[in-house]
């Protein structure tokens, strides 16, 4: 079946409304209509060939919410109506020890939303800038926020499980402090989350003019690190760094914030390279730089039903379609509070 989405030809062309083909569901499928889709920094690297390997045209898209509109004969755990998410990835081996351990996200054969090869034409697969998706149950995730807080919800399917998962990895939670570097789409979601887990939660930003917001996210404090003296004042203090610059810049401003043993997970994933740190940093106090890719499914679904029963969404500007391109340049200013969700109704429009 055709359906509208928006997306682009090249990596210099803008997104413009397109239409895509989209498989009858199977067996074991799910046919969602998009009610909402965030949009994720990734979305803007892929779409404008700053990552590898992009294919075009590249429909983006990976914080996808909706209803589920049909099911196929052996799905049993959806059926239509259901509120429901689907997040970076659609499908994976099923058969090897990351997806038999629910960490189908580290999968050598994990399939991504967008860009990843697939048998539906035209060969990959394509995201949820679009009206409708069809994914196997396996990959889809059920939603128990109230239906009013929907577009809200869009965003923790990627900013939300990608600052979840390493935050329980490296046990977040009471008596332990807790930095989070950047303070936007998967930042701010990072402060709700370490704050919800019950940790003493620090914001970096280099914007002054989210100091005081950052306090009203959840931090305890901020510090903005472009501001030696305050960068100073937590050296050696913290147990978890989660950094989720999307570009590069020094590691050691941050590393030496470590106490012994502290790590730094790396989730921003700029284009080029990070300056390489001084290995002094890590010898000296035994600190670790780490790095972590979104998360399961059982993970997602745990971090989902975490945020349902905490009444945690993520702050959100909702646009139409039209809003996308100029949504992206806001993006790269760093001029958004905190993510733009878009309203999937105007696709076709
Ligand atoms: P975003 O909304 O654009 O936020 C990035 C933040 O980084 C900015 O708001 C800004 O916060 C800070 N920053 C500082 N210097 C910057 C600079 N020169 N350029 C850009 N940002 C700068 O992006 P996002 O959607 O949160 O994604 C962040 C990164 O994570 C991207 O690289 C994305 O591809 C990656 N990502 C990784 C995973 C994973 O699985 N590891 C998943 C999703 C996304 P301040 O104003 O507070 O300084
Ligand atoms: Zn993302």
């Amino acid at each position: 079946m055709l359906v509208h989405a928006y997306g682009a030809h090249a990596g210099d062309k803008p997104l413009e409304p397109l239409q895509i083909q989209r498989r009858a569901p199977g067996a074991h499928d799910v046919q969602i209509d998009i009610a909402y889709c965030g949009i994720c920094h990734s979305d803007l690297h892929q779409v404008r060939a700053e990552w590898e390997g992009t294919q075009f045209p590249c429909v983006p898209g990976h914080e996808i919410v909706g209803r589920v509109a049909a099911v196929g004969n052996h799905v049993s755990s959806f059926k239509v109506g259901d509120l429901v998410g689907v997040g970076c990835l659609v499908d994976s081996c099923k058969h090897c020890a990351d997806c038999d351990e629910g960490l189908e996200n580290y999968c050598d054969g994990m399939i991504g939303t967008y860009n990843f090869p697939t048998p539906d034409a035209p060969g990959w697969t394509m995201g949820g800038y679009s009206e409708q998706i069809v994914v196997h149950e396996r990959y889809v995730l059920r939603i128990r926020h109230p239906a009013q807080d929907l577009a809200a919800v869009a965003p923790l399917l990627c900013a939300g499980i990608t600052t979840y998962s390493p935050l329980r990895h490296w046990h977040a939670g009471p008596g332990k402090k807790v930095g989070i570097v950047g303070i936007g789409g998967l930042g701010h979601m990072g402060i709700k989350l370490a704050r919800a887990m019950g940790a003493h939660v620090v914001a970096f930003t280099t914007s002054e003019s989210k100091r005081i917001d950052a306090l009203s996210l959840g931090a305890d404090e901020v510090v903005v690190s472009r501001n030696a003296d305050e960068m100073a004042a937590h050296a050696k203090s913290f147990d978890l760094i989660v950094n989720t610059v999307a570009a590069p810049h020094r590691l050691d401003d941050f590393l030496v914030l470590l106490k012994r043993d502290g790590t730094m997970t790396l989730v921003g994933a700029p284009a080029t390279p990070h300056p390489s740190p001084n290995v002094f940093n890590q010898i000296m106090k035994r600190r670790s730089i780490a790095g972590s890719m979104i998360g399961g499914i059982p993970e997602t679904q745990e971090m989902l039903d975490f945020c349902a029963e905490n009444g945690i969404i993520a702050d959100i500007e909702l646009i139409r379609a039209d809003e996308i391109n100029a949504a992206y340049e806001r993006m790269l200013k760093g001029d958004i509070k905190y993510r733009f969700v878009i309203d999937n109704a105007t696709l076709g429009r």
